[in-house]
């Protein structure tokens, strides 16, 4: 008998037939002798929709409010899965965030978790239950609702899995397991068996939305293994485990993309200390979080930084650097451009093997694909490129680094 942690997203209970779905895996696990708690998401489009009524009533909705509507999503979902469990004959039972004990802190809808009181769930399982909970949710310090950013039942799941000892963690989603880069938009990608905690956190900070990064971090930091496969069929998934050995024979295990990206470059900055800070600041200020930084040294007495952001911050951005510019002495500019992407390379294999930069900018190159701004980390090189091009840019890529074909290890 094994103590399985399973969490189901918004596709995987997208509908009822979805949802009796779900209930029959489930049943089958009691039905080995397995204990059973499932995080649930809302169904899929749910908080969407819920987001788009806020905005429709106020352009600037309470985040306090926020966390009160978004939560109810997983709320519907939690009872519906238990009693599709019920009509199964499974004694089930729902619990929300605050009933199974996740502690959470920091702003409204950002929520990080503190700790879990394992508690009330440990006593259902201890009564032969299987527990339903609501992913997405927990209790602040100061007795509010919380929610913890979007995709954030794979924090809720990976912390109860943390909390509670299980022995299996399993993300179920849409797609059979992480693959090299995203299948809707790569076509021969292929499904990894593996991947270490550096390389996914990497993948999912960069726009891989399979995982939440914050999710990941949090299972390395408490070393929980977990598997991501399909709710709709029993094909083995992705391992995402410690890195070990083998593992860096592998250059580049994946490619990311990520949309809607935004540039804002100032220009004619005096180069002297604290200017760069007194940029960032106010951006930091405004809650703006600024993604890639490119500087350039100064000429002339004069420097430039290129940062970016999602495009949605744009507007606010270029509002809380108006008064900044003043500052600066009179020769800066704010240039801006929206319609950008993100494309990003990560393998902890670069670690060990040179010349991953000039291979993808070769590959990007001669498909006449033009680079704007570059960043890179150990096991991470990231560009920019005009957002049109971004798909055919993810395959050039795929194919130069041969992630098409499984890797002679
Ligand atoms: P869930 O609702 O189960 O949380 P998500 O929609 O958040 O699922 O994540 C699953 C989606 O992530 C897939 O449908 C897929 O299109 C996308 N995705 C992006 N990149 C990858 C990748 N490298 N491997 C697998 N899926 C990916
Ligand atoms: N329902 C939330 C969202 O759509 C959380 C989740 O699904 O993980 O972001
Ligand atoms: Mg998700």
């Amino acid at each position: 008998m094994a103590l399985i942690v399973q969490k189901y997203g918004g596709t995987s209970v997208g509908s009822l037939d979805r949802i009796r779905n779900v209930a029959n895996r489930i049943k089958a696990l009691r039905d080995e002798g397995n204990q059973v708690v499932a995080v649930v998401s809302a169904m899929g489009g749910v908080t969407d929709k819920l987001i788009g009524m806020a905005t429709e009533l106020t352009s600037s909705p309470a985040e306090r409010e926020m966390d009160v509507l978004l939560s109810t999503g997983e709320q519907q979902s939690i009872a519906l899965v238990v009693m599709a469990l019920h009509e199964l004959g499974i004694d089930a039972v729902s619990v929300t965030g605050r009933q199974a004990g996740i502690r959470t802190t920091g702003s409204h809808t950002r929520g990080r978790i503190n700790s879990i009181d394992p508690d009330l769930m440990n006593g259902y399982l201890k009564d032969g239950k299987v527990i339903i909970c609501a992913g997405f949710q927990g209790l602040r310090e100061d007795g509010m609702i919380h929610t913890l950013g979007r995709g954030g039942s794979d924090l809720s799941a990976i912390a109860v899995a943390s909390a509670l000892k299980a022995d299996v963690c399993q993300i179920l989603t849409d797609v059979d397991g992480v693959y090299t880069s995203d299948p809707r938009v790569v076509k021969d990608a292929r499904k990894l068996p593996e991947i270490s905690y550096d390389e996914m956190l990497e993948m999912a900070s960069t726009g891989t939305k399979v995982m939440q990064s914050r999710s990941v971090e949090f299972a390395k930091k408490y070393g929980v293994v977990f598997e991501v496969r399909s709710s709709l069929n029993n094909n083995p998934g992705t391992i995402v485990t410690e890195e070990h050995d083998q593992m860096e024979a592998v250059v580049i295990r994946g490619v990311s993309i990520e949309r809607s990206q935004a540039r804002v470059t100032i220009t004619g900055i005096p180069d002297e200390p604290g200017m760069s800070a007194t940029i960032l600041c106010c951006l930091a200020e405004a809650e703006i979080n600024i993604d890639m930084i490119v500087s350039n040294i100064a000429y002339d007495g004069l420097a430039r930084h290129s940062f970016t952001m999602h495009s949605n911050d744009l507007g606010r951005a270029q509002a809380a650097l108006k008064p900044v510019l003043a500052t600066l002495g009179g020769n800066s500019e704010v240039l801006t451009e929206a319609g950008i992407a993100k494309l990003s390379c990560v393998g902890i294999g670069m670690r060990s093997h040179s010349g991953v930069a000039a291979q993808m900018f070769k590959a990007l190159g001669e498909a006449g694909v033009n680079i704007g701004m570059i960043t890179t980390s150990e096991i991470k090189i990231s560009v920019t490129v005009e957002e049109h091009q971004i798909e055919d840019a993810a395959r050039v890529v795929h194919t130069a680094f041969e992630l098409d074909k499984a890797p002679v290890v």
